[in-house]
């Protein structure tokens, strides 16, 4: 397969835009190149718009080299971007398994690109046959979400693996709940499968939502299209400095991890004891889908209370569904008080 050939064809003759700091890289005793202000403050220089100490500290924890890795704003931002490269609008597919994170399709629709949905299995896991037979010469890419959002459950590894070598096209694997699971992360094989995008965040483990990091690993010369189309300074110089500053403390993360990942467990059983609910899905993730009797009705009794859920009900597969952060104990047992008051 041919990578290059992969890209759309005005996007590989686009000519970049060159910024300032694309011009000159070095060091300097005066900048008079980009029309800054010269006042000084923590703010007046335009950031780096590769953000080259960011990704050096993701390289390391990632175990990725730095020239794989495409810092967005937000995962949402390589999602767009995957689109622009590679979807010719009104002429080529992707494909995306239900149910699944609601951004990809989302996406597809800003960019006129048709989506094939495929269901998942009654397990939420991949249907590699119906995949298998939707592929076409213009679908270009798969979306893959595991853990999957909103069921909890990882895919199964070696079925991801025969839709990598049967695809020609990009599989995505979104890996946002990756910290939560006891296996391997994709990224381990982006050396084997050219075709191979992980997609991780540091808005779940991390806990930086607010900060809007979204990690898109992949080929280099997929992560440099991509680099090509962005806005060239995507993450700004706070961002960048915040994020790096926090990405010290691993041990603080590890700790949180384990703590949900307890808590997690504690309330699958807690939850599974009550009469109102039906079943508790095994969840390799920071949240439960749980199915219950009447859910859209217990959302409201819930929220009347102030605790909020995220009612799935409406959503594939998901048939009075919540699905339900894992808090802090404090808050996971005001969630079963409440539930049993109910
Ligand atoms: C939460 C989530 C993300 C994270 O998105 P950000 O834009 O990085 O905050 C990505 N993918 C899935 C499946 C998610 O659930």
């Amino acid at each position: 397969m041919n990578l290059e050939n992969l890209i759309r064809k005005n996007i590989q003759s686009l000519k970049p835009y060159s910024s300032a700091r694309d011009d000159f890289k070095g060091v300097a005793s005066v900048y008079l190149d980009a029309n800054e202000s010269p006042y000084p403050s923590d703010y007046n220089r335009y950031p780096d718009p590769y953000q080259t100490k960011l990704k050096a500290r993701l390289a390391e924890l990632k175990n990725v080299a730095s020239k794989s890795i495409f810092v967005g704003n937000g995962s949402d931002e390589p999602i767009d971007l995957l689109y622009r490269a590679f979807c010719e609008p009104g002429v080529d597919q992707v494909i995306i398994p239900q149910p699944t994170y609601g951004m990809y399709q989302v996406s597809a629709g800003i960019n006129n690109v048709n989506v094939i949905e495929v269901p998942l299995t009654d397990t939420f896991d991949l249907d590699v046959d119906a995949i298998k037979n939707s592929f076409s010469a213009t679908t270009k890419i798969l979306f893959l979400c595991s853990p999957n959002n909103p069921s909890g459950n990882v895919l199964t590894r070696s079925k991801i693996i025969q839709l990598l070598e049967a695809f020609t096209g990009l599989v995505v694997v979104d890996e946002a709940y990756i910290d939560f699971v006891n296996e391997p992360s994709f990224t381990t094989l982006l050396s084997t499968y050219q075709n191979l995008v992980v997609l991780q965040t540091l808005s779940k483990a991390w806990g930086l939502a607010s900060l809007r990091i979204g990690l898109c690993m992949a080929h280099p010369i997929i992560v440099d299209v991509l680099n090509k189309i962005k806005p060239p300074y995507n993450i700004s110089g706070l961002t960048q400095r915040v994020a790096l500053d926090q990405l010290h403390d691993e041990q603080t993360k590890i700790d949180h991890v384990k703590q949900i990942i307890s808590e997690r467990e504690k309330l699958t059983t807690a939850l599974s004891g009550l009469p109102m609910v039906i079943n508790v899905y095994p969840s390799q993730a920071n949240f439960v889908l749980a199915k219950f009797t009447e859910a859209s009705k217990t959302y409201r009794q819930l929220m009347e209370r102030g605790v909020i859920v995220r009612d799935r009900s409406s959503v594939l597969l998901c048939g009075n569904c919540l699905r339900i952060s894992i808090g802090t104990p404090a808050e996971n047992q005001t969630l079963l008080t409440t539930l049993r008051q109910l």
